[in-house]
């Protein structure tokens, strides 16, 4: 896979340092797309809830300085318009796959330049949902999505080690619908150990893209720490994808 293709960088922008160095360790490796959570969908209210607007901004500002391009979540409609310049690639969630407000919302607001989105399967739905999903975002004339494979819950979960159990097939079943696929073998496992050999399956089977989440030292990182790579991690999977 081509180093391009690999959407990687923190779970969440934590500080101007972090983003920063995080950026140059990654454009070093010729990654182009910067992930960075800013508005976080946490499941505890009192956990961390990511910096916010001021987060797109270091997220913004150590992606122009490395010549890369942002990706990263919005909540709702707001978190888009008052940052709109600054997000290259606009990701709708898991938890918001659903949310038909914003996904209208989205069409109609991208419909003009077709800004690229990146839309993230629900841990619940089916492949048609899923597809449907897209549909309320395209209908208003934004047809650029990315159609982002997560890990979907099963009876799996109920003692496996893994967050969630990788939908690895469904690549096969997006190709048949001529959807660009990119896999999060991140979320997917929630477990670093998983992500390298899980990537790989994924490539094989046809995903176009990857999402890989990587922070200098996971285990200080505020969000996902079980999950992320570190740089050399980073380096064996680019290495070995
Ligand atoms: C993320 O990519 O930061 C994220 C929260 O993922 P998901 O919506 O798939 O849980
Ligand atoms: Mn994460």
């Amino acid at each position: 896979m081509n180093i391009k293709n690999i959407i990687a960088g923190p779970c969440s922008v934590e500080s101007k340092e972090q983003i920063e160095e995080i950026s140059k360790f990654l454009s070093g490796q010729g990654v182009v797309y910067l992930r960075g959570g800013c508005f976080k969908p946490r499941t505890d209210p009192k956990s961390f809830q990511g910096l916010g607007d001021i987060g797109v901004k270091y997220l913004y500002e150590a992606a122009k300085k490395y010549k890369m391009k942002t990706v990263t979540e919005v909540m709702c409609i707001d978190d888009l318009k008052r940052n709109y310049k600054m997000i290259d690639v606009i990701q709708v969630g898991s938890r918001n796959m659903t949310n038909y407000s914003l996904l209208k919302e989205i069409g109609k607001t991208t419909a003009k330049d077709k800004k690229q989105i990146l839309l993230k399967r629900d841990w619940c739905a089916t492949i048609s949902e899923f597809l449907k999903a897209g549909e309320y975002i395209s209908q208003y004339g934004n047809n650029n999505i990315w159609y982002c494979l997560r890990g979907i819950r099963t009876f799996e979960q109920i003692d496996s080690c893994q967050r969630f159990t990788a939908d690895l097939s469904s690549i096969l079943e997006l190709k048949e619908q001529k959807k660009k696929v990119v896999f999060d073998s991140s979320h997917a496992c929630g477990r670093k150990e998983f992500v390298i050999p899980v990537s790989k399956a994924a490539v094989s089977l046809g995903a176009e893209m990857l999402m890989i989440e990587v922070c200098k030292e996971p285990r200080k990182a505020k969000t996902d720490k079980e999950q992320q790579l570190d740089f050399k991690e980073f380096e064996k999977l680019i290495k070995e994808i």
